[in-house]
């Protein structure tokens, strides 16, 4: 049986109408830029985190990122924390500012970042703290923003994979001083097409994002500050109206399905299970096992036809791209082990049981050869 790594299911009855219905409307209403979708999706998106937040849309997750740092006033020669073990755009954002990464291993269970190993990377030029609930999975914010206070640093949470998650009960995003959301079509709230925001319930800085985005005009065709164009698109804020408001039902069907796969992959091989922390709620935007026989699992799962996919196979410390930064191998061996042994199962919202049995057969399959 052919199940795919991903694929977009996640329209539930009646949403597949809505979201076309949505897209001929668009085509006939010929308001194609900010307008009514963008403003009212802005508005719903924040209501969804928390009350007196503001979300502003931008063109997709690495400008929030990168918008964020230069609205917390982040740039040359400033340091910002954040895990050796997250995806690129986290670092070029960092780097698009002209701050220096400074890259911290992540924590041996949760892969996130971590106060006690933050601390020990902190410097007097350290500005700001970029902590990514990694997987879908929030991380420890309590004592992270406790870290953050005793030593004046800036917050900014990169969001991108967990859309709903919380921590005590609170949605991530509204911890920091400011956060970034992609809207990425395979991301728990995805678009058709780019699309991001950015979060904040600092008054100074929502002004600045909403001005920076659209060229630094708050008044058309006065420019207050240079800015740039990073707009989310109208039409993608039509369609995150329609799934955001299922939202919390696609997550349960993520948290059901890895209920599913921990309790049949418990205790098989040498697999190494995800983990939730106390006080959080995990939205499995990944579901990530790891093997030491990842490559022959995979290889095993590909012939039967499952996709999986890795997240990531190289640490940042040691991308070609960052050699510059001075990082070598040895320097981060919980990120190194997660890169070697890291493998992510098929999970999405319409995965159907059949096609989850036989993930479970197969990875069982392996073991028992
Ligand atoms: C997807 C992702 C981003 C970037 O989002 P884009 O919308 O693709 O620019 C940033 N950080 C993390 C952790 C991501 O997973």
């Amino acid at each position: 049986m052919e199940v795919p790594y991903f694929a977009f299911r996640d329209f539930v009855p009646g949403v597949q109408q809505q979201l076309e219905q949505a897209l001929v409307q668009m085509a006939k209403r010929g308001n194609f830029i900010l307008g009514k979708e963008v403003h009212s999706f802005q508005k719903e998106f924040a209501a969804y985190l928390a009350e007196g937040t503001t979300a502003i849309g931008v063109g997709n997750g690495y400008d929030a990122l990168v918008i964020s740092l230069k609205a917390l006033g982040i740039g040359i020669g400033d340091e910002v924390l954040m895990p050796s073990n997250s995806y690129m755009a986290t670092v070029n954002a960092v780097l698009q500012v002209r701050a220096k990464p400074v890259l911290v291993e992540p924590d041996a269970y949760t892969y996130n970042l971590t106060a006690a190993n933050a601390e020990k990377a902190i410097t007097p030029k350290t500005k700001a703290m970029l902590p990514v609930h990694l997987y879908g999975q929030p991380c420890q914010m309590g004592e992270l923003m406790q870290l953050a206070a005793k030593y004046k640093l800036r917050v900014l949470e990169d969001c991108a994979q967990a859309h709903g998650a919380t921590f005590k009960d609170q949605k991530v995003g509204t911890f920091g001083d400011a956060a970034a959301f992609s809207f990425y079509p395979t991301k728990n709230l995805g678009a058709m097409g780019d699309g991001g925001a950015v979060v904040t319930n600092n008054i100074i800085i929502a002004d600045f994002v909403q001005q920076y985005c659209n060229y630094g005009q708050k008044q058309k065709y006065i420019g207050e500050l240079v800015g740039v164009n990073s707009r989310l698109d109208e039409l993608q804020a039509a369609i995150l109206r329609i799934k955001l408001q299922h939202l919390n039902q696609y997550n349960t069907e993520r948290q059901r399905l890895a209920k599913v796969y921990l309790k049949e992959l418990q205790s098989i091989g040498d697999l190494i299970l995800p983990r939730t922390a106390d006080n959080c709620n995990h939205v499995y935007h990944i579901f990530n096992i790891r093997t030491k026989y990842r490559e022959a699992l995979q290889n095993h799962l590909s012939k039967s036809g499952i996709g999986t996919a890795i997240h990531y196979p190289m640490p940042v410390h040691l991308q070609p791209a960052y050699t510059f930064l001075g990082y070598q191998s040895g320097d981060f061996p919980v990120a190194e082990e997660l890169a070697d042994t890291s493998l992510s199962l098929p999970l999405f919202p319409g995965m159907t049981e059949v096609e989850q049995e036989s993930v479970i057969e197969v990875v069982k399959e392996f073991y028992n050869r």
